[in-house]
């Protein structure tokens, strides 16, 4: 159990049995037959908006949240059900990865140490290579490392790939996680119809992406902007992310990325701009202003960045932003661990800032504003009544985490993946203690393993140096 001033008082819980399973739990009572079933769970620890709580329970009933409140009260409303008790756990929203490049995952290790513009060497030729087989196992092998590493809503930044986006969205769908899917439109075509085809769909949400601006003309970027503020979608782009792009951008239009978007009108609360490590003042103003988003991606900072997005200033000057991998690791706790430390490093000790915002803002940004930063605020990324039962069941009765005095901060800097027993999207159990419950993991991988040296090959990569 999770014990010390910090988490209030410690449950009556006992410990260990015999096999070893913390507490007993077995996935057949967080196993849904169908979004229909209801559960009826009691956590240790629930993580609302407010912070960790004790003593309450949710209902989950046709893949939302229901009800939360008071586990006595709940357990004495719903006498029909089997309360699920989840003594030494916390329950938590997922994580939401507000960008993702799910194509990209037959490369890896091919990517570590090259030049920071890698995406012209390394994932333009290696997407180029894929066709519509091998791009629906990429997808589906990013997305099983995602819910692994608790995430439960990945966002899709565009691929590349000469395939329909439709094969990413099979991956991912029978994967089991929510996936914000772009089309990218730099043509100035097929927007409509991309946002009609999964307009409604439970788990897939379109949005329409141009990969940098230098890749369509004003006009198309301010239609394909216009075009998802009026259908509620986000229009994903990569901002500022590195020095050469930035140049090219001054040298071609005679403005930054973000001051570009302004002057053309596509910057507006619909805009997810990417990266947005080198942002003037005059910039982070006008993305305040604007009530644009962006994704902060510490990770791809450290691999491959010029600079670190300056989140806590942008925390706070108001602008909104999530938290990304861009496909570098898919591990929520070593991401908002990340966005601690790149901060830390970046910022903070400079300015004698040791809270670097504490673990709050880390987790908050990682979820709930996440989901704004993609359009989904309303849909997913916090525990609450009406939105989506995308949640982790996060094993707290572990040494790192005792005595507990912040669980948010020792969240963000001592919680592992390997304590994640259940991961939940749309109420329904997608994988207990790291695999999939419905659909053979292990073989995909066994395959991922065959065909993705295959196209690595096919795609020739020019690294600066080989591996070894
Ligand atoms: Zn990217």
């Amino acid at each position: 159990m999770l014990g010390g001033p910090g988490a209030g008082s410690a449950s009556a819980a006992g410990g260990a049995p015999a096999d070893g399973a913390p507490h007993g739990l077995r996935r057949e009572q967080l196993e849904g037959k169908g979004t229909k079933k209801k559960l009826l769970l009691v956590p240790e620890l629930l993580l609302l908006p407010k912070g960790p709580v004790r003593g309450q329970a949710v209902l989950v009933e046709g893949g939302k949240f229901r009800e939360i409140g008071p586990a006595t009260r709940l357990i004495a409303a719903h006498r029909d059900l089997q309360p699920v008790r989840l003594d030494g756990h916390l329950l938590m929203p997922g994580f939401v990865d507000a960008h993702h490049h799910l194509t990209q995952s037959f490369g890896k290790a091919q990517s570590f140490g090259q030049p920071s513009e890698m995406f012209k060497t390394i994932w333009e030729p290696l997407e180029h290579a894929l066709d519509g087989e091998t791009a629906y196992l990429s997808a589906k092998l990013a997305a099983l490392e995602a819910l692994r590493g608790g995430f439960t809503t990945i966002s899709d930044a565009g691929t590349r790939a000469p395939v329909g986006v439709d094969v990413i969205a099979r991956g991912t769908e029978e994967a089991g996680i929510r996936c914000v899917l772009a089309k990218i439109v730099a043509d100035g075509s097929g927007g409509p119809e991309h946002l009609g085809r999964w307009d409604g769909h439970p788990l897939v949400h379109p949005s329409l992406a141009i990969a940098v601006a230098e890749n369509a003309t004003d006009k198309v970027l301010k239609k394909t902007a216009d075009m998802c503020a009026e259908a509620g979608a986000v229009f994903q782009i990569h901002v500022n992310e590195h020095l050469a792009s930035v140049e090219r951008s001054l040298k071609s239009v005679g403005r930054r990325p973000v001051e570009y978007l302004h002057h053309i009108g596509a910057l507006g609360p619909h805009t997810l701009g990417s990266h947005a490590t080198l942002l003037t003042p005059v910039e982070m103003r006008l993305l305040a202003d604007s009530g644009a988003a962006i994704s902060y991606n510490p990770v791809a900072s450290a691999w491959k960045g010029n600079a670190v997005a300056h989140a806590t200033m942008l925390a706070a000057m108001g602008v909104r932003f999530g938290t990304g991998t861009d496909g570098t690791r898919a591990d929520g706790f070593r991401l908002i661990d990340a966005a601690e430390t790149a901060q830390r490093l970046a910022y903070g000790m400079h300015s004698g800032d040791n809270s670097c915002g504490a673990g709050r803002i880390w987790l908050e940004h990682a979820t709930s504003l996440s989901a704004d930063a993609l359009g989904l605020g309303k849909v997913t990324g916090e525990i609450a009544v009406g939105k989506a039962a995308d949640f982790l069941v996060v094993d707290v009765n572990v040494p790192e985490l005792t005595p507990s005095w912040d669980l948010q901060w020792e969240l963000v800097r001592l919680a592992n993946r390997d304590q994640i027993r259940a991961v939940v999207v749309a109420g329904k159990l997608r994988l207990w203690e790291g695999w999939p419950t419905d659909w053979d993991g292990r073989a995909l991988v066994e395959r991922a393993a065959k065909v993705g040296p295959q196209v690595v090959r096919r795609a020739k990569l020019q690294r600066v140096e080989p591996l070894p």
